[in-house]
């Protein structure tokens, strides 16, 4: 099964993704995470992405379709995947179908979380990044078991430098400006479905397992 989760930065995207990943046995595909890796490791890719990042703004097209490509070329997604944070505009779903095509595959499923901005911002101005394991946390919402340490591979928390409040503000208004034509897109090939992504994340993830049941017959 692939799956495409959209929606705004802080609806929940990421957290979904990996639990979804875990109970589905799918590869999860964060470019925010394979970006956030480059600059760490300073790679060419990241040196070039870095600027954009820190700004809130987009990644070029280009940059990012030869990231997909290496990512989509590894074995793990023969089993499944699930993309989290690409598409983000029309030219990047074009790309997406093409690349895909090439493999004789398809989107089975696009889910759009949708989220109000004040839950954005409250969510993402107290979420902790690990910076071994991507794994997210939130100060308030979902600590840690021990503060400043990732439940899952001990790594150190931090916050992204992208989550400071102006920097958030940038990041949903590039959002909003190619969300809408991202989500005609997929309502024109009748492939999305909008859940509401302000409740409960544990209540969140059901709805979305309940949204894969009907693909069940596809081999994954
Ligand atoms: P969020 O969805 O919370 O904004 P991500 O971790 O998905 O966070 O992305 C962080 C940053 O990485 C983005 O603000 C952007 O600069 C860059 N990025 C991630 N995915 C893409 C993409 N598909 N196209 C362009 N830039 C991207
Ligand atoms: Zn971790």
């Amino acid at each position: 099964m692939r799956i495409v989760l959209l929606g705004p930065p802080g609806a929940g995207k990421g957290t979904q993704a990996q639990r979804l990943a875990e109970r589905l046995n799918l590869a999860h595909i964060s470019t925010g995470d394979i970006l956030r890796q480059n600059v760490k490791d300073q790679t060419s890719l990241g040196k070039e992405a870095k600027d954009f990042m820190e700004q809130g703004l987009l990644v070029p097209d280009s940059l990012m379709a030869r990231m997909l490509l290496d990512r989509l070329a590894q074995p793990d997604i023969k089993r499944g995947f699930i993309l989290d944070g690409y598409p983000r505009n029309l030219a990047q779903a074009e790309t997406l179908e093409l690349l895909l095509k090439e493999k004789g595959i398809g989107i089975d499923e696009v889910i759009y979380l949708d989220s109000s901005d004040s839950v954005i911002i409250q969510r993402l101005s107290g979420r902790l990044a690990c910076s071994n394991c991507g794994a997210n946390f939130h100060i308030k919402n979902m600590p840690p078991k021990a503060a400043g340490i990732c439940d899952k591979c001990a790594g150190k928390l931090y916050q992204r430098t992208d989550d400071k409040e102006e920097t958030v503000m940038k990041r949903l208004q590039v959002y909003k400006q190619e969300a809408v034509d991202l989500i005609k897109y997929y309502q024109e090939k009748k492939k999305l479905s909008r859940l509401d992504a302000d409740i409960d994340p544990d209540v969140v993830l059901n709805e979305i397992i309940a949204l894969t049941k009907k693909h069940d017959s596809f081999k994954v």
